[in-house]
């Protein structure tokens, strides 16, 4: 096995978070928790790639249907349908408008237990409900019923993959190899206690 520290992750800021002027402040915060940015780029993704992101788990569309099935009837609002996968079409061609309207920032996170420090450091998926502290807990008020009302996604500001080998499936359609630098940061050395 190769040592925590070595695990990565991929983030994508959303059109939301470059719109909102929220770079800086989402960046901070993994490199405040002692992350290390070791790949970073602005671009203008497509539908396809949109797609192909979403679709790299095959189980992610039963998820997410589920999930957002849940969001709702807790509120006690009944979605549009309770099949996991009709809601799931809805949200997959959402997305693919969302995030083609503008520049995202795709990037790759590496340090210890990356996965699943990034995903407690973005809060959950619906904002309204993420916890204060969380990047979406505190710069986003948004939910499923007001998505729901609005036929839109749910606005989040970022993407981060939800397990290991999401993220290398990830990192691998959005970076080159030769994209993602290797280096040591002086604080490594105090933060992973070799000293
Ligand atoms: P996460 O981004 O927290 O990993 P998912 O992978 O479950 O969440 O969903 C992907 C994205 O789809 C969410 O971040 C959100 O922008 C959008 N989304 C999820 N469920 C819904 C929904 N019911 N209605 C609108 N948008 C949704």
């Amino acid at each position: 096995m190769s040592h925590p520290k070595y695990e990565k992750t991929l983030i994508i800021i959303k059109p939301d978070g470059v719109q909102r002027n929220l770079i800086g402040e989402i960046v901070s915060r993994f490199e405040r928790a002692g992350l290390k940015l070791v790949a970073m780029k602005m671009m203008t993704a497509n539908v396809e790639m949109i797609k192909k992101h979403y679709t790299l788990d095959p189980e992610w569309m039963r998820l997410v249907g589920e999930k957002s099935i849940k969001g709702l009837l807790d509120k006690g609002i009944e979605p549009i349908s309770r099949d996991p996968m009709v809601i799931a079409q809805s949200v997959i061609d959402r997305l693919s408008v969302y995030l083609t309207s503008g520049p995202v920032i795709p990037m790759v996170l590496q340090g210890g237990h990356a996965v699943s420090v990034v995903r407690k450091i973005v809060g959950t998926t619906e904002p309204v409900m993420s916890d204060v502290g969380t990047i979406r807990g505190d710069y986003v008020l948004d939910s499923y019923p007001m998505a729901m009302a609005d036929e839109r996604c749910v606005r989040n500001l970022i993407h981060a993959s939800g397990t290991v080998d999401e993220a290398d499936n990830e990192i691998n359609l959005w970076f080159k190899n030769e994209e993602i630098m290797d280096y040591v940061l002086v604080n490594e050395r105090v933060i992973y206690g070799v000293i």
